[in-house]
């Protein structure tokens, strides 16, 4: 509620001051005037010589103005064409009384101020609740939505994970795992396809890879991830580890060759001319297994690994040869 400056206790108080002020010099200053010119006139009877008079009528006349001073005032104000301050309401309202009330409807006013400021922090505290429940129910939502795409990743992870260990830690889908390129002693490989030199050098020295057992690394890394998953898919299938079933030097293929030919050592199997065979480059194993199940196991699954039985055709008609001899899906001679 606007207040004009006159309708405020405080500048009504002022005000008052001011009266009180002014009615004490109105009494003070002509009491003055007077006990000074009975002085005077007092001296005047002692010297009647001191001319005195004059002066009595000098304050005779100031104790007039002091008594006209509010109007003459107020004449002034007129005539600069300020308002009369001595008839306005605050001259008027300037009294104990009136400052009383007003004292009381200001604290009314104030009280009712405080109770609706009370009432609007109230009302401010109350949406800041909601607005605050709000977002947590929205923090609340995503943490479970959070939650919800963690344990699904994890999953998935698990999942992925389970199909790594059937393959033996290897993932089979990883597009470079049989795209493999490089080269390890003489043989080469490239986007996956092995290249062995030509000439029958096979076994003979130099011919060893960098692999366990004389093993080239790439056909090694495809037997390893193999025997891994038959492992952890509960088969035992076990790679050649000796000079007869893994790298094989070419007086040990001589020995076989002769075997085949003469049909009188090695069960008469099948061997290759010496200085041919893939024993000799790194690029075949012998493998071992527990039981038929093994067998069927391994056959069913080589390809995966980018392997192959070479010398059997199919495991389970029994058009088969060798059901142990293993070698990468393609070797081609340079
Ligand atoms: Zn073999």
């Amino acid at each position: 509620m606007y207040l004009s400056v006159c309708d405020k206790s405080s500048t009504l108080s002022v005000i008052l001051m001011i009266k009180n002020a002014i009615t004490i010099f109105k009494l003070l200053i002509p009491a003055i005037l007077v006990i000074v010119s009975a002085y005077d006139l007092f001296h005047t009877v002692i010297d009647l010589r001191n001319k005195v008079y004059p002066k009595i009528i000098k304050r005779m006349i100031a104790l007039v103005c002091i008594f006209f001073v509010p109007t003459i005032l107020s004449l002034f104000l007129d005539l600069l064409g300020t308002s009369d301050i001595f008839s306005s309401s605050c001259w008027t309202n300037a009294n104990p009384t009136t400052i009383a009330v007003l004292k009381n409807q200001e604290q009314v006013e104030a009280d009712a101020e405080e109770a609706a400021k009370k009432k609007e922090n109230k009302k401010a505290a109350e949406e800041r609740k909601k607005r605050e429940e709000a977002r947590e129910k929205i923090r609340k939502q995503n943490e479970k939505k959070a939650e919800e795409a963690k344990k699904k990743k994890e999953e998935e992870e698990r999942k992925r994970r389970q199909q790594q260990g059937n393959n033996g830690g290897v993932t089979v889908d990883d597009p470079t795992f049989l795209h493999e390129s490089g080269t390890d002693g003489q043989v080469d490989v490239i986007n996956g396809i092995f290249y062995k030199p030509a000439g029958n050098r096979a076994g003979t020295a130099g011919t060893k890879g960098s692999a366990p057992y004389g093993y080239n690394k790439f056909f090694y890394n495809r037997l390893k991830a193999f025997t891994d998953a038959a492992k952890a898919a509960g088969h035992t299938v076990n790679m050649g580890t000796t000079e007869d079933v893994a790298w094989r030097p070419i007086e040990r293929q001589q020995y076989f060759y002769n075997c085949y030919i003469n049909q009188n050592c090695n069960n008469g199997n099948l061997a290759a001319v010496p200085g041919t065979g893939n024993h000799g480059w790194g690029l075949a194993s012998d493998l071992n297994f527990g039981n038929y199940n093994d067998i069927l196991w391994a056959h069913d699954n080589c390809s995966r690994f980018g392997l192959r039985f070479s010398v059997c055709n199919n495991i389970r008609s029994g058009d088969c040869t060798e059901n142990w001899h293993i070698e990468p899906t393609t070797i081609k001679t340079k």
